[in-house]
């Protein structure tokens, strides 16, 4: 239950007064001149003492918005009574009931628009909410630390039932976790080599460090879950061809993968790069992809980059750690029109990005070598809102200037993939390819066929994709043995 209908907890009393009194905590974070040389995390968190204190900001308010505002509604204000009580163990269990990734969420979730957001806190004399994203992956990192990794649950007697899931992102790693959970043999099928999805595929190492993604994938590997990587389902496999082998339910979490295009002229010129393409390159080692890839991103000295979201955010960092001088971002709104997170803005500038806000690209100019040699912009103005409820960006007559740029990135969102849809009689999606499904359930047209996240949504956040997938988990469950399994009360 996710609404105003939620049954209030019991919740600890405390002074709410004097917690609202406590100041913010600080956080360690490497200085910008530093981490514009590595890619080491740049939000190193909290140390315990200071964690244990931001916790005590939580005033235990029964009504919880935080709980209703999280798309996995994570019992947090449990937690952070756990957590300012020292049992920092205790707390990343409550997260985990019911997040499979607490330590990713609390690194990349938007919390500004989820939970944090929705803090009560917020209206404290410091107009600052608690700090949960930072708490929930200190408290993660602590228990992955004292384990040495993931907690492996023991798995059941093996139930006789397989499934395949089809992509090793935040959607297909969930739902592989929770049937593995129950007994179900699952295997994963990957285009890429390795599992993670954008996880590894997209959001560099300073924002979210791999190794909690290999961590990950040693936990599913302990408890058996299967990877095939290398395997796009719809070229040589499809969806029939896995339920002929004897698959009793297919889940389908791939994601929306194909990077969108402005269609501006010269996107064809040497030294312009799709986002993903750009990203892969210039943060995985060769081994993680595949051999058309592994050769580095090209990258000039100056550098623009379109697009005004957490992928543009990570295209801008990833070009400044590759020794770019010259790093501008290019976005047709202005920053409060900008759907990526404030905090990761906030860190381009200070890594010394330039912004050009309420500007849009004409046309990539190329020299006689078809190399990118500038990019054709036009100023911009606000008009009235459009469909998304953001005011549309209008240009302005006589406007155009020219940037000097030896790379381009587009970043101007994804789209679902329609290959799938495709090769699968019978599965509907819509003419974007996004996969039709039951809200509740992620069943499909087809019988047996489950699907969630970016599939079904377009892209969206790690944590809708999470919350997508524990629900499908749930429904295929209840497919293959008619068992029911009770969501967590808090759960939708
Ligand atoms: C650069 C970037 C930065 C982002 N930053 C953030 C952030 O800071 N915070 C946040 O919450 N969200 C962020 N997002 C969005 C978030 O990563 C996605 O919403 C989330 O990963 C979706 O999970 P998913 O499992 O549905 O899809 P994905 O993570 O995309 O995983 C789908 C997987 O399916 C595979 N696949 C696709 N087609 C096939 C096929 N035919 N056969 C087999 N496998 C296939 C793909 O290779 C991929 O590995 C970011 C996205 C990008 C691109």
């Amino acid at each position: 239950m996710a609404d105003s209908t939620r049954p209030k907890a019991i919740r600890p009393r405390v002074d709410r007064k004097a917690r609202f009194q406590i100041p913010p905590q600080p956080f360690a974070k490497q200085p910008a001149a530093e981490r514009r040389c590595n890619w080491n995390e740049v939000v190193l968190g909290f140390d315990a003492e200071h964690a244990v204190l931001e916790a005590q900001r939580c005033i235990q308010c029964p009504a919880a918005p935080c709980i209703t505002a999280c798309p996995l509604h994570n019992d947090i204000p449990g937690a952070l009574w756990l957590a300012e009580q020292g049992d920092f163990l205790g707390a990343a269990s409550k997260f985990r009931e019911t997040s499979t990734m607490p330590d990713v969420c609390g690194r990349i979730c938007p919390q500004e628009r989820l939970c944090e957001g929705a803090c009560v806190v917020n209206k404290s004399p410091h107009k600052k909410p608690v700090a949960i994203g930072k708490l929930e992956f200190f408290v993660a990192d602590t228990q992955r630390r004292a384990l040495g990794g993931f907690p492996v649950p023991s798995i059941p007697p093996e139930t006789g039932k397989r499934v395949a899931v089809v992509g090793a992102g935040p959607a297909g790693i969930t739902v592989a976790e929770m049937l593995r959970s129950r007994g179900h043999a699952v295997t994963v099928f990957e285009a890429w080599p390795r599992i993670g999805g954008i996880l590894l595929y997209g959001i560099p190492n300073f924002k979210l460090d791999k190794a909690v993604v290999w961590q990950k994938l040693a936990q599913l590997e302990q408890m058996g879950v299967q990877f095939e990587g290398n395997v796009r389902v719809g070229e040589t496999l499809t969806v029939d061809g896995l339920l002929e082998q004897g698959y009793d339910a297919v889940f389908l979490g791939h994601g929306a993968p194909v990077g969108a295009s402005p269609h501006l002229p010269g996107e064809d010129l040497a030294g312009v790069s799709q986002a993903t393409d750009f990203l892969v390159r210039g943060n995985l080692p060769p081994e993680h992809l595949p051999p058309q890839q592994q050769d580095g991103p090209r990258l000039g000295q100056r550098v623009v980059v379109v697009g005004g979201g957490d992928t543009s955010m990570d295209c801008v960092r990833t070009a400044v750690r590759l020794g770019a001088q010259e790093v501008t971002l290019c976005y047709r709104r202005t920053e409060a029109e900008m759907p990526g997170r404030g905090e990761e803005r906030n860190h381009a500038r200070e890594e010394g990005v330039r912004f050009e806000y309420l500007v849009a690209p004409r046309r990539i100019l190329g020299d006689d070598a078809g190399r990118v040699c500038g990019i054709e912009l036009v100023r911009m103005e606000l008009g009235e809102p459009d469909a998304s409820g953001r005011r549309r960006p209008v240009e302005v007559p006589g406007s155009e200037f020219t940037l000097a740029a030896d790379t381009v990135v587009l970043a101007v969102g994804y789209w679902a993939d329609p290959l799938i849809p495709e090769t699968t009689a019978g599965l509907e999606a819509g003419r974007d390819a996004r996969l039709a499904v039951d809200v509740g359930t992620g069943a499909t047209s087809r019988p047996g066929v489950f699907a969630g996240g970016d599939s079904v949504r377009g892209a969206d956040l790690v944590v809708t994709a999470v919350a997508d997938a524990k629900r499908a988990a749930r429904a295929i469950h209840e497919y293959l043995t008619g068992e029911v399994w009770e969501a967590n009360e808090l759960e939708d």
